[in-house]
């Protein structure tokens, strides 16, 4: 008799377990609003083989009715927000994104949000949002590689489990996440790998944090780089300009000197290894750190750190480090740093604590 109460009680968790990431009832039901802003997601081409397509033309009512099964999650609704391919993502399309998620969530319209994203820059929107979205409620960034158009299109599957995700109560107080291929990455540690391949979207420092299969979703770990201090860019209109500079073997110093005298306010350097330069290009950098412009080192080579004073003596030079962040990441931070601060060890210790 115990052994089947205990089978029963099992079988009832386990179906509790099963049931948790597919909200039923209308009274469970959360409201979750879809932002598209364009990408492959909503590409189309000519042909269902070939791969040559127009990335951002089809609107989100055709993205939602090509996936009726998201209605099972919760109560879906729509709003375009952009319709370009992410390459053209823009500071004021941040600005745009962010206030309406901030609104969204400040006037109670959504229990969580997910926007659709061209590849390309998905994941310096996904850290842009990161800092400057203020709710512990679930913000899912997703897109496809393939246009919706292809035979073994990855859309419909992506969005899909991105709304699964959204949907879920253990997605709640992860930041803004990014839900790709059956995985979900912190927006901080994300990047796109691949230029073509469909499993492009990698954590290469410290992997995903949890996995999809099967319309579930599991974590296993989450970020520590989550302060509850974000940027206000509620009336905020552009950002201070940051460039990025390649680094590469026998580089002129007109790689820094040919930016300089513009509105730049930052420069982050792509440097060689450990965010190393060579010295033609290390002397424009310190003459631009003396000006008065923040020069950030971050790296090229795709994972790993950028020490602070090893190989280069920054505090001496009054430059920073990016920490794990790679380039395009290190520009968001610091262009939202420099809307607050031009003082180089608050800006040092955000790239430290963000
Ligand atoms: N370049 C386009 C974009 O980023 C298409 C790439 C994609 O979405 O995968 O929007």
């Amino acid at each position: 008799m115990k052994k089947i109460a205990f089978l029963f009680l099992l079988s009832f968790a386990t179906l509790q377990l099963q049931a948790q990431d597919k909200p039923k009832t209308a009274k469970t039901s959360p409201r979750i609003i879809i932002l598209a802003t364009g990408g492959t997601i909503a590409g189309s081409g000519e042909s269902s083989t070939k791969a040559a397509y127009t990335a951002g033309k089809v609107p989100i009512d055709d993205l939602l009715n090509a996936v009726p099964q998201i209605h099972d999650y919760g109560k879906i609704t729509g709003e375009q927000i952009a319709s370009i391919g992410s390459q053209d993502m823009n500071v004021v399309t941040w600005l745009k994104l962010s206030k309406r998620i901030n609104e969204i969530f400040k006037n109670n319209e959504a229990d969580a949000v997910v926007v659709t994203h061209g590849t390309d820059t998905q994941e310096e929107t996904a850290y842009f949002l990161d800092l400057t979205i203020m709710s512990d409620k679930p913000v899912v960034i997703v897109g496809a590689m393939r246009p919706s158009t292809a035979m073994s299109q990855d859309g419909n599957r992506n969005l899909l489990d991105a709304v699964m995700v959204a949907a879920s109560p253990k997605s709640q107080g992860k930041g803004v996440i990014v839900a790709m291929d059956e995985k979900v990455f912190d927006a901080r540690d994300v990047t796109k790998t691949s230029s073509t391949n469909l499993e492009t979207f990698q954590s290469r420092n410290f992997g995903p944090i949890g996995l999809i299969y099967d319309g579930k979703v599991n974590y296993y770990y989450q970020s520590l780089r989550n302060p509850s201090k974000k940027f206000d860019v509620t009336k905020l209109t552009s950002l201070p300009q940051v460039e990025i500079v390649y680094g590469y073997a026998d580089a002129s110093p007109q790689s820094v000197t040919g930016i300089l005298g513009s509105e730049v306010k930052g420069i982050v350097y792509a440097g060689m290894g450990n965010g190393n330069f060579g010295e033609p290009v290390g002397k424009a950098l310190a003459e631009a750190s003396k000006k008065g412009i923040v020069v950030c080192r971050s790296a090229r080579a795709g994972s790993g750190r950028i020490t602070l004073d090893n190989e280069v003596k920054d505090e001496e030079l009054g430059f920073v480090v990016s920490d794990d962040l790679n380039p395009q990441k290190a520009r968001v931070l610091l262009m939202l740093s420099l809307t607050e601060t031009a003082d180089r060890t608050k800006i040092q210790q955000n790239f430290f604590e963000y």
